[in-house]
């Protein structure tokens, strides 16, 4: 039986964007089924997968092209039946070079999927095992590998499964169409995870500005025992994992630690259905719902997408770039990238693709810090980020460290609110970049 709990949130900081969910209505649908697929080698955290195929082969859709490179690794698949093309170098979103298997789509489109697992007699390392082979990373943006979550080591004992559909950032919406349309499936996928990794208690947060998402799921989780919906106020960074565990179970995940610390295992919804799929029909991870949005575009919408299709042939499913585009952005408006390049692949951690015209797209030239501490009210970490990217300015990488900048969660807030304009975030990624190689 759920019970039903009030809204809750985290304790410090946080901002109130508006959120912009212009395509929270559009159902989900795929416009676009590309006749050559190109799959980035470098598509999740950690060790770059091996390549097991070459130009020529013949691939089957879900196929394994490339195995995990390391511990620290997902193995990619096949989003289509087909010829391989090339083994290249393409750039990714932000214009950089990156080694790419290139498919074009022929014939037989059956996928090849494995045999399903069966939920009273599955171990849990066959659950992990099942994760491993098809390629499931984080799909909240982090594309952690997933079977490395599950297997948190003996000196951790997880507690509970904590599935987020906060989708905090604004603009997107495809947690939520995908917790409206498929929520039996997210709570299954939820429900093999508490399974892989041994705990009898599963909460899935979502922020109240998603109450059919809410409805839908509370009557899936009633089917099926120790799963509770916690509706979450409407607060970013609600879905950033710590902000999320405070919320939920009241737990503060030290600094420079992992959930798991405090007993917490944390998987976006999207995952949850990824791993659905790979128990219960044995398919990998080669497709995503992707938001395709912004002000000006004449078809926004939230389209299944084969891993590897063009990021241009989404923007053209959605009515294409309209001529005032100042930038495209992967991901959301507060922890997206700008990209720099449109004929380029969708990954497996692209959630948004986000076009805003050039009024939405200056940044005002910054003014001098006129001390007024707002950055430091609303940084969800405790941190004072006006120090940091000061430090930061000055290359004084250890101060940094010392401030703290290794707790800062990228989540934008300071930047969002800081009346001079200040490019904190900035400051604070490349002084995080700088003090890695110092560490
Ligand atoms: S970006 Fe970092 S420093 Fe700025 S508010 Fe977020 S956590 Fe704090
Ligand atoms: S919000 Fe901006 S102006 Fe205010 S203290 Fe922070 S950096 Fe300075």
């Amino acid at each position: 039986m759920n019970r039903k709990i009030h809204p809750r949130t985290f304790a410090k900081g946080g901002i109130h964007p508006h959120d912009s969910k212009l395509t929270r209505d559009v159902a989900i649908t795929q416009p676009v089924e590309p006749e050559r697929v190109t799959v980035l080698l470098n598509q999740s955290i950690g060790a770059e997968p091996r390549l097991l195929v070459k130009a020529g082969d013949p691939v089957r859709k879900g196929q394994m092209i490339a195995e995990p490179g390391g511990y620290v690794s997902a193995a990619l698949h096949s989003p289509v039946g087909g010829t391989v093309k090339s083994v290249t170098s393409v750039r990714d979103p932000y214009g950089y070079p990156s080694k790419a298997i290139e498919i074009i789509k022929e014939g037989d489109q059956e996928p090849a999927a494995l045999e399903p697992l069966d939920f009273e007699t599955a171990t849990p390392a066959q659950i992990v095992e099942r994760v491993a082979a098809c390629g499931i990373v984080g799909l909240g943006g982090a594309t952690f590998p997933t079977r490395v979550k599950l297997e948190p080591g003996k000196e951790y004992r997880p507690e509970y499964v904590i599935i987020n559909g906060a989708e905090c950032e604004p603009w997107l919406t495809c947690d939520d169409r995908l917790m409206r349309e498929h929520a039996s499936e997210v709570v299954s996928g939820a429900r093999w995870l508490m399974r892989a990794v041994k705990v009898k208690k599963c909460y899935i947060g979502i922020e109240e500005n998603k109450q059919e998402a809410i409805a839908a799921m509370t009557e899936a989780a009633s089917h099926r025992s120790g799963v509770t919906v916690v509706p979450l106020k409407k607060k970013y960074p609600q879905g950033g994992e710590k902000q999320l565990i405070q919320a939920i179970i009241g737990r503060q995940v030290p600094s420079g630690s992992l959930p798991v610390y405090v007993g917490a295992i944390v998987d976006n919804v999207a995952t949850a259905f990824a791993v659905c799929e790979a128990a219960e029909k044995g398919l990998p991870l080669t497709r995503r719902v992707v938001t395709v949005t912004g002000p000006d575009l004449a078809n926004p919408g939230n389209f299944l997408t084969d891993i590897g299709t063009p990021v241009s042939a989404l923007i053209e499913a959605a009515g294409g770039l309209p001529e005032d585009t100042g930038k495209v952005v992967a991901g959301g408006p507060m922890m997206g990238r700008a990209m720099s390049y449109l004929d380029t692949p969708t990954t497996k951690g692209m959630s948004g693709i986000l076009v805003l015209p050039s009024r939405m797209s200056r940044r005002p030239d910054p003014q001098p810090c006129i001390r007024c501490g707002s950055c430091v009210e609303v940084c969800p970490m405790g941190l004072e980020p006006f120090l940091i990217a000061a430090q930061g300015e000055m290359r004084l990488w250890e101060s940094t460290l010392h401030s703290g900048v290794m707790d800062c969660i990228e989540c934008g807030s300071c930047m969002y609110t800081c009346p001079a304009a200040r490019p904190l975030l900035d400051y604070i990624r490349l002084s995080k970049r700088e003090s890695r190689k110092l560490k």
